[in-house]
Parts: structure tokens; sequence; C-alpha cells
């Protein structure tokens, strides 16, 4: 695998491992059209600022609320969208300059694993084509190779070669999403983005895709940005995690430190809800959040969670949070985040 050699350019903040990935200030924004000449109105504040680093062979865990702009991180990262402001290093480049074709080559080290494996396999083609089309777009293999690459990256997920002339609707949907990671290792990438891959999976078979991904990264010293809404999910498979609120970053750190030592009042409202498995530990008295998440295309001024947040004082309504760094680079965007 080349990922790991490629990407000894860049160094992380922490100063520990090369960096796969290196995301700066990164927004994205949305226009609002209205009116008779679609005249643009307002603008959705889906991104909103939010840095990050990801060092090779690591998973990073982003977690929110439905629309709190997690998976737009990840579309951006990408460049399946581009991004309004902020840059995007993958291997040292930032690829929010690139032009498409300049673009091409890194296309195939940054893959994408979606939600729904219903939906992004094309149901009229067989699973093996499936799995072969990268392989064939960004002519690494045809003829007798490629079909014996595609053998090899069945067996690597845990299915039949056999089965590789099989249509999707053949298959369950674990079998499904064995098929969406085998097509997104086709192209030896050092980057998946995976967002909410088990999401629409039964508990069962969620912990199977979850222990297949975990092996696939010791194996093949792959990086996650692993995208979910469920932190007890998350918890199983990142190194290090991000919450997510309303655009932003509200705390991001080791997992460890997070699930342990929540520090911002989103965070904590959050883990109260996540039951403990061990029937002999008490779960944590849960936090009741007030109201819905705000619209993101009129964002609270101040401190974003200042609507819901039992601890805000009137600093907060006026003055926005700077996410802080402590400790082994955990991050609190919070005033009042040492006495809370
Ligand atoms: Fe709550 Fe204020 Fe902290 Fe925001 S800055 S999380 S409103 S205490």
């Amino acid at each position: 695998m080349t990922v790991v050699r490629e990407y000894s350019r860049g160094v992380g903040e922490r100063g520990e491992k090369p960096l796969v990935l290196r995301v700066h200030g990164l927004k994205k924004h949305f226009p609002i059209r209205g009116g008779v000449f679609s005249r643009i109105t307002g603008y959705v504040h889906a991104v909103d600022g939010v840095s990050f680093d990801l060092p090779v062979g690591e998973t990073l865990g982003f977690v929110g609320e439905s629309g709190c702009g997690k998976s737009t991180v990840g579309k951006t990262v990408l460049r399946l969208l581009l991004p309004t402001a902020g840059s995007v290093e993958i291997g040292g480049r930032d690829v929010t300059t690139l032009s498409e074709h300049a673009l091409r080559p890194l296309r195939r080290k940054m893959q994408m694993v979606f939600q729904d494996p219903y939906s992004s396999l094309n149901p009229r083609m067989t699973v093996g084509s499936i799995v072969a089309e990268p392989l064939v777009t960004h002519g690494i293999a045809g003829g007798r190779e490629l079909t014996d690459r595609v053998a090899t990256l069945f067996a690597k997920v845990g299915l039949r070669p056999e089965q590789m002339t099989g249509y999707p609707h053949q298959f369950s949907g674990g079998q499904r999403q064995r098929v969406a990671i085998a097509r997104a290792l086709a192209v030896e990438p050092d980057l998946i983005v995976c967002d909410e891959p088990v999401s629409a999976l039964d508990i069962s078979i969620q912990a199977q895709i979850i222990n297949l991904m975990m092996d696939l990264q010791d194996d093949l010293g792959l990086s996650y940005l692993f995208i979910s809404h469920d932190l007890a999910v998350v918890e199983l498979i990142a190194d290090r995690i991000a919450v997510m609120y309303l655009g932003s970053i509200a705390e991001i750190g080791a997992k460890e430190d997070v699930m342990r030592n929540p520090r911002h009042p989103y965070t904590k409202a959050l883990l109260s809800a996540v039951p403990l498995p061990d029937p002999k530990r008490k779960n944590r008295a849960q936090i009741v959040l007030n109201g819905d998440v705000p619209s993101p295309s009129n964002p609270p001024s101040g401190c974003r969670f200042h609507s819901r947040c039992h601890l805000a004082q009137e600093r907060c309504r006026v003055e926005a949070p700077e996410l802080k760094s402590g400790a082994g680079g955990h991050a609190v965007a919070c005033h009042f985040r040492d006495i809370n």
C-alpha cells in the first residue's frame, strides 16, 4: 500500500505522525434564492470555520445532530462541493485551488462510503462490475488482472468471489455495504470519508461492518473521516472525536478525553443520552436540551449554542468563544470551559 509512504510530508500539530489531511478555516455557505428573479436573499451557513487534522492511519469521528454540517464537511473535503473559504490539504497539497485535471490523480487517494447501501449501488450493474468500475475508469487494470483484483477485493471485505455476478438487490444491507467498501478500496485510497456508513443497518450488522473497517485500517494503513449522529458508534472506531454544532466544532480531542471528560455543555448533553452498556454503572443523569437546533441560515449571535445552553450568560450572547486547545490537543469552544 502506498499511503503511508506518500504522506510523509507535513507533520501534525501534535507532532507525532504525518498527516493525510489538514483542514483550516473551512466554510461552506449555500445561497438561498427567492423572488421572481431568483436573487440571493441569504445564505445557509452549513460549515463555518472548521479546522482539524487527520494523521495517517487514524480515524477522526465527526458527531452532531442532523443538519449540524458534518456531512457537508465530508463532501467539501473530497471536493464534491467547492468550499466558500478555507483550505483542505491532502498530502500537503491544497485541493481547493486545484483544477479538475490536476485533482484527478488525487481523487484516487480519497474515496467515500455513503449511508445508504441500497441507493449508492447501481441496480443495473453486477456487484463485480461495480467494484471493477473505478479500476477501469482510472486505467489501473483490465482483462484477467481486473477479474483477479476484484476477486481479491471481495475476499478482503468478507464476500465470496463467486458472488461477483450477483446484482445489488440479491444482497442484504450488510453485504451491500461490504460491496461499497470494496469499491472504495479498489483504487487503494489513503483517506475514506464514511458518511453514516452503518446507520441504515441492523445493530448486529453494524458491529460486523465496524470490525471490518477496523481490520482493513490495520492491514492497509487507511485513514477514516467517520461521520455519524451516533456517539456510541463513533466511540467504537474513532481515535479522536470532533463534536459539531451548527456548522462549527464545539469540542475535539482524543476519544478518551471527549468521552470521559467532556468539557462543552453540548457534548455533555449528547453523552447523557448514550446508555452505558455496563449494568454495574449508573447511567448519567440525562440533560435535556431546550428547543430545536436554530436555523443555519440565521445562526444565533455570540456562542451558537447559547439559545439551548443551561449555563449561558450575557457574554455568551455577544461574544463567540474560540476553540481553545488544552492538554493533549483537547480543544473546547466555551467561555467557561475551565469551570463547567
Ligand atoms: Fe454555553 Fe456560554 Fe459555553 Fe456557549 S460559551 S457553551 S452558551 S456556557
